[in-house]
């Protein structure tokens, strides 16, 4: 396969970035393609344990390109932020393994105010943003109220850009929220600190692609959060901005002839979910914080406790279509080790009915989950490297989730490591 996604099929966090770590080894080019400095990848290698937001997960294999495509929030000091900090790990990044498209939109320092000051309006109401400024930042861009990343070469368009920009949003920020207005020098003390370093990263990435393309270099398309996050399929209005879909891949990547060839979906094997919204096959209460622990289920980017609960075969079901995954990788089996039964989200009860179709999103709080339990291995599977090695019960589960989604498991990870892998193919 020449070209790969590596996409979420639920509510994010499913572990996407220890997959692209431990799948780079065999892709000359990682590329993120949509989404911001709102959630976070996981990676964990000989290097130490790091939450990427914006840096591609390729960033730590030699030899290999990373890009951050036109579809990109690029927040400048977020990405300032994470550079410095696998620097400081070690890690070389440089113009030559990192280069940013220059038809990728910046996150303008208000976009952060504006998410804050909405999600302080909103009160009870919010949609549990993450307030990095994400949901401003794509409305704006499709409203073409931001600057793209080359702008920053072409220092007197830019300035007349940035002075029209602020006048329209300080209107917005005064009369609507009753905040402070932004001024050119906020403006210039922001080009300077944060826009400046990000500058030698800039370049024409679609010409980049092209030739890289003609060569026949194989491309790994990184996505952010999952399929139920997405801005047209998922559970809006707790969406993400962008789309998580394979289907952006080369659209958001700067390389829109590209064929996604392949398309490995990943499934936490039971379900979290952060912040607002519906969430069908929640637990509570100690056997909610029992599996929480279990797994850390703790933000990346913010620390919040997140949600969790069975895996849910509906909503997986539905994401493995939305992303038309091609194989799935099913990650922190081993999490479930200390379950005497293991509960399944099989079907949903809608009205009375049983039901196997994701519902339309206001529909979801009508729908009541129906368990059914699979006997526990109770024991560590954290060391086993094959399909063999699992136990009968760990097999049977896996086989069942394999079936009911319609989709081959062909990657079982079993701990958060690179080597922690079962590979089935
Ligand atoms: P992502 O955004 O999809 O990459 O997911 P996150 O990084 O937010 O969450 C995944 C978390 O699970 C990270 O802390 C990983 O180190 C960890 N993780 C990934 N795979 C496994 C696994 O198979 N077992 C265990 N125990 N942890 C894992």
């Amino acid at each position: 396969m020449s070209n790969c996604a590596i996409v979420g099929i639920n509510w994010g966090d499913e572990g996407k970035g220890r997959m692209v770590d431990l799948l780079t080894e065999d892709y000359d080019i990682v590329i993120r393609y949509q989404g911001g400095g709102n959630a976070g990848h996981t990676v964990i290698n000989e290097y130490g344990k790091f939450a990427l937001h914006l840096l591609p997960s390729g960033i730590f294999r030699e030899g290999t390109l990373n890009i951050l495509g036109n579809g990109v929030a690029l927040d400048p000091e977020n990405l300032l932020t994470e550079i410095d900090d696998v620097a400081s790990k070690g890690v070389s990044v440089t113009p030559k393994n990192l280069k940013i498209s220059d038809r990728a939109s910046l996150l303008l320092p208000w976009h952060r105010d504006l998410d804050c000051l909405e999600e302080a309006r909103l009160a009870d109401k919010k949609y549990g943003s993450t307030k990095q400024g994400i949901a401003p930042f794509y409305s704006d861009k499709y409203q073409k109220k931001t600057i793209m990343a080359g702008e920053l070469f072409y220092p007197d368009e830019l300035r007349a850009h940035l002075r029209d920009l602020l006048e329209w949003k300080n209107l917005t920020l005064t009369r609507v929220y009753g905040s402070e207005p932004y001024t050119m020098t906020m403006l210039e003390k922001w080009l300077k600190e944060a826009c400046e370093r990000i500058m030698p990263f800039i370049c024409d990435t679609k010409e980049l692609l092209k030739e890289a393309q003609r060569n026949g270099k194989k491309i790994l398309f990184e996505a952010q959060l999952g399929s139920l996050r997405d801005l047209d399929y998922g559970i809006y209005p707790y969406t993400t901005s962008s789309n998580t879909t394979a289907a952006y891949a080369p659209i958001g990547s700067g390389c829109p002839s590209a064929k996604v060839d392949d398309v490995i979906g990943v499934v936490k094997a039971y379900s979290t979910c952060v912040g607002e919204g519906p969430f069908v096959c929640e637990m509570f209460g100690e056997e909610a914080e029992t599996l929480r622990k279990a797994g850390f289920e703790y933000g990346a980017k913010t620390g919040r406790a997140r949600r969790v609960g069975a895996i849910d075969i509906v909503a997986t079901r539905y994401g493995v279509e939305v992303q038309a995954a091609t194989e799935i990788a099913l990650t922190k089996l081993d999490v479930l080790s200390y379950m005497d039964k293991i509960p399944v989200c099989t079907h949903y009860l809608v009205n009375g009915e049983q039901s196997d179709i994701f519902p339309f999103p206001c529909a979801l709080k009508d729908a009541k989950p129906v368990i059914e339990y699979f006997d526990g291995w109770k024991c560590d599977i954290s060391k086993a490297r094959s399909w063999d090695n699992l136990p009968k019960q760990a097999q049977d589960y896996v086989t069942f989730i394999e079936k009911e989604i319609g989709c081959p498991i062909t990657y079982i990870s079993v701990g958060p490591e690179r080597d922690s892998i079962i590979i089935r193919k």
